[in-house]
């Protein structure tokens, strides 16, 4: 057998090498090895993943997520006024399921091991090239602590799945440091027993409220025995502890016991490339993919790692470096609408305490509640009723023009 230099005799090329063992990772590397795909799923070991957990109905069905996984489901979402005025949207036959990502995202990476992907725990560092051309995917084996303990393996593409901050993004891709962020921070308490204190277990609350944060949200979700209870700020200097715990004081949670505190970066604008032309495409939260105005993750970093994966099997089929490409048109296609509207929605309602009170007013509308919760369930924009978003779009341009009275 003939062998390049860097690479030792017998040694295997994979396919691929997908970075990250998160949602996005877990789901790439699962549907490649489904594929038939040599893969091998890298991931760090021992971190719980920072998340609220809420996940929609068409993620559970798209990706089958087993029932058992839903350790609550939230019928109604509760949104709360700076003035303390508080909507309810009932959810009509539905729920949104709530999971714990570290037994969730350990279920992904285990059904991807099944499926034939070959798991490694380590610490991605860097790609080279050996003289072939061919990547070789450089990491830090896990308890390993010197420069010379790095291994490596071979890999004809690599899909970097490695959350919000990817090194992959970073040294492969321009501007992927420049991605603007959200810093999100949650405490996970002992849910208190029955609807003590206000809380109820299958309920989502959600704080549009300036003074816990000046420009995004803060959350109770509830998680059966658990409860997630967070906040979003991109402001420098705000201090995202004192606002869950003047959040918790307010709500009489403060006594609830506190199991874990820990944040994290949300990445809040798609990268412009995914791919660098030759052999990596990155998804998920690497790829910047988090839905702006709500925060959520999960679904679009599945959606991106299935995405992903699909580009690299045809990159591999048919040798053209062109079908990398296809992760990221794709995604824009069927997302980037929403993208753009909640886009649009975070700039013009999460700006003062006035809009915040209006836009609360404003979920209180029968149209909305219903447009909301169709979008958010099934991921679509809803085209089917205009009338409903001729009326929407009326009472945003009254806002818009401060013609009305909130
Ligand atoms: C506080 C908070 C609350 C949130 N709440 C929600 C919510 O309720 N619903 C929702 O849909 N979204 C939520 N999100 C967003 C959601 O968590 C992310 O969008 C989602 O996890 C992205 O998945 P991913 O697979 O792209 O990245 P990640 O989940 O971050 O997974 C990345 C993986 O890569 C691994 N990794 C990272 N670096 C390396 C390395 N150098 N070497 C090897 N492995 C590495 C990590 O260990 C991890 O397993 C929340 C985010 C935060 C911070």
């Amino acid at each position: 057998m003939e062998t390049t230099p860097g690479q030792t005799y017998a040694e295997e090329t994979y396919d691929v090498v997908v970075v990250g063992g998160g949602p996005s990772g877990a789901t790439a590397a699962h549907d490649l090895a489904r594929a038939g795909r040599s893969v091998v799923m890298l991931d760090r070991a021992g971190r719980i993943k920072p998340c609220g957990g809420a996940i929609p109905p068409r993620l559970i069905r798209d990706f089958d997520i087993p029932d058992h996984l839903l350790v609550a489901k939230a019928t109604s979402a509760r949104m709360i006024s700076p003035n303390d005025k508080q909507v309810d949207m009932p959810i009509e036959g539905g729920f949104v399921g709530m999971v714990d990502r570290d037994v969730f995202d350990e279920w992904l990476r285990e059904r991807a091991v099944e499926a034939g992907a070959e798991r490694r725990t380590g610490l991605y560092e860097r790609i080279d090239h050996d003289a072939d051309g061919v990547a070789r995917v450089c990491y830090r084996p896990a308890g390993a602590k010197d420069a010379l303990a790095l291994q490596s393996v071979r890999a004809r593409t690599v899909i970097g799945a490695d959350g919000a901050r990817s090194q992959v993004a970073r040294q492969t891709l321009k501007g992927a440091d420049k991605v603007p962020c959200v810093f999100a921070y949650h405490e996970i308490i002992r849910s208190p027993k029955g609807e003590a204190n206000g809380f109820d277990a299958n309920r989502c609350d959600v704080f549009y409220q300036g003074q816990l944060s000046p420009d995004f949200y803060a959350w109770i979700f509830p998680h059966g025995d658990t409860a997630s209870i967070g906040v979003g700020s991109a402001k420098k200097g705000f201090s995202l502890r004192g606002a869950i715990k003047s959040l918790r004081a307010s709500t009489a949670l403060k006594d609830c016991e506190t199991i874990r505190t820990e944040g994290a970066p949300i990445p809040l604008k798609p990268l412009s490339r995914w791919d660098n032309g030759r052999d990596v495409v990155v998804a998920g939260d690497a790829a910047g993919v988090v839905a702006p105005a709500s925060g959520e993750g999960i679904y679009y970093a599945m959606i991106g790692g299935r995405l992903a994966a699909e580009a690299v099997d045809e990159r591999l089929r048919t040798g053209k470096v062109a079908a990398l490409k296809t992760a990221r048109k794709k995604f824009m296609k069927a997302n980037g609408q929403v993208f753009w509207v909640l886009g649009m929605m975070q700039h013009f309602w999460y700006r003062s305490d006035k809009r915040r009170e209006g836009f609360v007013k404003m979920c209180a509308d029968p149209d909305v509640q219903r447009l909301t919760w169709q979008a958010y369930m099934n991921k679509e924009l809803v085209r089917a009723d205009p009338a409903a978003h001729a009326k929407i779009f009326l009472k945003d341009m009254g806002h818009l023009l401060g013609l009305s009275p909130t």
